[in-house]
């Protein structure tokens, strides 16, 4: 039994911090998860249903399932190549073994492969580890998401509304190939001009609004593909969308900086990009060698935009023995955290194998920063799973902590998948379920004062205090709400509860 759970049993202690209008009894449909916890099949019915503020960690290209790649390859006249499986612009040459994807498209035995080689699904018949074969799909599928990134947002949009999750802060590259290429041709990049200077270069300008402009493009393709607009209803139209622009930290130091000016910019001129991290195996040679210098453009450039410093996120310490030697594995948190001013971890699985573990858990604590778990993905990319996952460790520190997916389509999971997964490996309460769907949302980038005081008893702030969800709302918390956009979720996401919870009653 864990603190959490002690606390759920205690009816006294419930009463007491109800009466204090802080923790509500969740009453029958606690005692349902109760009795389904241990049931693999009804815990998923039951977590499917229940309300999830958010996925703050999800990669689009590798939120996509092999399905749709394959079939928007099709309809979009690209061909495939069948040694490697990696879809390629046409003209096709079926002779050389690059045919249509539409020619074989519905050949089972070419069909299965290829799903294989687009996911982790039956790796364990190839001939790469789980680790490498995680980060060969990304070449393989990339020339299929090519114009269908509206279309990328459509499969995410609605595979979250179904599984009630209200908010999407999505990674994705947008302009981030351009943004390397212009380092490539313009020494200014190479380290003799100062930030500001950079930030006002021409191309540099252009880029982001051309980026723009490609963002409204792919929303535009979103809402059409779904029929957002005659039918807002449609599972997906809902969901509130907001982007990481994702720097690929595998590239020398001068294009790791024209991507990050890029990421810092998009945030600065549009609300949509709400913030940044930077993505790509963290083990590679070439980010252990410059580990450190990307956390110090990171830092530089923040203070260029202070409007954009507390929109940090990093992937960290997504590491382990024996994919790394152990001296790789005492920093890349902490530089993430001291150095860049992270507010949030992805992953942070090897945080105990830090320099100076314990404070760096104790600052995270203080700090609140948040780490976004990624359990099936840690499991496969890193073997690290169960009691060796630091899930426990974290939350025995007080470092809040939120659900992700990471790479759905390549893991071949969904957020629920990870709730049920949580559940069942750290015995989790009803009433932890909730904080880390809170987390979701309260942690979120988006703007706006924070509806709680105190996520884990949820407790409002003053201003709604005393407001019931789906009751007329007092002038003070109205006004409140209207001027935070991250509250007005969390309050939407306190009637989702209040509805989902009624069934059980
Ligand atoms: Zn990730």
């Amino acid at each position: 039994m864990n603190r959490y759970s002690k606390l759920m049993l205690t009816p006294c202690l419930m009463l007491l911090l109800s009466l204090h209008g802080t923790l509500a009894s969740a009453g029958p449909a606690e005692s349902y998860f109760n009795h389904v916890k241990d049931d693999p099949l009804l815990l998923r019915h039951f977590l499917y249903q229940f309300p999830k503020g958010g996925d703050l960690h999800s990669h689009l290209d590798g939120a996509i399932y092999a399905e749709n790649y394959i079939a928007w390859a099709a309809t979009d006249g690209k061909c495939i190549d069948l040694s490697s499986f990696i879809i390629d612009l046409p003209p096709c040459d079926a002779s050389a073994g690059r045919p249509r994807v539409a020619d074989i498209q519905f050949d089972p035995g070419i069909i299965n492969s290829i799903i294989n080689a687009f996911s982790i699904r039956n790796y364990e018949f190839g001939p790469l580890s789980s680790h490498d074969q995680f980060f060969a799909t990304f070449q393989r599928y990339i020339v299929a998401s090519h114009g269908r990134q509206g279309s990328m947002l459509a499969e995410v949009t609605e595979r979250a509304a179904r599984q009630k999750v209200l908010y999407l802060e999505i990674m994705q590259s947008y302009g981030m190939d351009i943004a390397r290429n212009l380092a490539v041709k313009n020494e200014k990049f190479n380290g003799n001009t100062s930030l500001a200077e950079l930030a006002k270069l021409d191309a540099v300008e252009t880029l982001v609004t051309d980026t723009l402009v490609f963002t409204d493009q792919v929303e535009q393709q979103w809402q059409d593909e779904l029929g957002c607009k005659n039918a807002p209803d449609i599972p997906g139209c809902a969901v509130e969308v907001r982007y990481l622009a994702q720097v690929i930290r595998t590239f020398p130091r001068d294009q790791v900086l024209a991507q990050t000016l890029l990421a810092f910019k998009l945030i600065e001129q549009d609300p949509r990009y709400v913030g940044l991290n930077f993505v790509a195996p963290e083990d590679a040679s070439i980010t252990l060698r410059d580990h450190r210098v990307q956390m110090q453009i990171i830092r530089d450039l923040a203070a260029h935009f202070p409007g954009s410093s507390n929109k940090i996120s990093l992937h960290a310490g997504e590491l382990a023995l024996p994919l790394v030697p152990p001296w790789e594995l005492r920093h890349h948190i902490g530089e993430a955290v001291h150095i860049a001013g992270a507010r949030r971890i992805g992953h942070g699985v090897d945080v105990i194998h830090e320099d100076d573990a314990m404070e760096l858990l104790e600052y995270m604590a203080q700090q609140r920063i948040l780490v976004e778990i990624n359990l099936t993905s840690n499991a496969l990319i890193l073997g690290v799973e169960g009691a060796e996952h630091p899930f426990e460790l974290y939350r025995s520190k007080g470092v809040p902590l939120a659900l992700s997916t990471d790479d759905e389509g390549v893991s071949r999971i969904d957020l629920t998948h990870e709730y049920v997964r949580a559940t069942q490996t750290y015995d989790l309460s009803y009433v932890y379920l909730k904080e880390l769907s809170r987390n979701a949302l309260a942690y979120s980038f988006l703007p706006g004062a924070d509806l709680f005081m105190d996520i884990p008893r949820a407790e409002k702030v003053k201003d709604c205090a005393q407001d019931r969800v789906r009751r007329k709302l007092s002038n003070s918390c109205q006004k409140f709400l209207a001027s935070s956009e991250k509250a007005r979720l969390q309050w939407q996401l306190e009637e989702d509860f209040n509805l989902f919870e009624a069934k059980y009653d």
